[in-house]
């Protein structure tokens, strides 16, 4: 018999998120509830492109225009905010559910 061991998560377990560079690799971590992806590379030497000056405000500006990286990003801290709420009754919440994610367990 094989026993397959997942991680199920859910928003609150997320410690930080990390951004990394697409051309050097380079990583910048955030906690989960302040993300705010810079419009370039923190990495001098690099400094490619990363993200227009208004995604930060991607929600009042328009979601339909704005990559889904952003959106994502925006969504988990709505996500961990509401979640956080949520701890509360509140009766006519048009939302029932919590998101969790399931993960492969890492081999050691
Ligand atoms: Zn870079």
């Amino acid at each position: 018999m094989t026993l397959n061991r997942r991680l199920v998560v859910s928003m609150e377990d997320i410690k930080s998120v990390v951004l990394e560079c697409l051309h050097c690799g380079v990583r910048m971590t955030f906690s989960p509830d302040a993300i705010t992806a810079p419009c370039n590379c923190p990495n001098p030497t690099c400094n490619k492109f990363w993200a227009a000056s208004h995604y930060p405000n991607a929600v009042g500006f328009g979601m339909r225009n704005t990559p889904a990286q952003i959106r994502l990003l925006e969504a988990i801290q709505a996500v961990r905010a509401r979640d956080k709420e949520q701890k509360i009754e509140r009766p006519n919440d048009p939302i029932g559910f919590r998101i969790l994610m399931e993960f492969e367990e890492p081999s050691v």
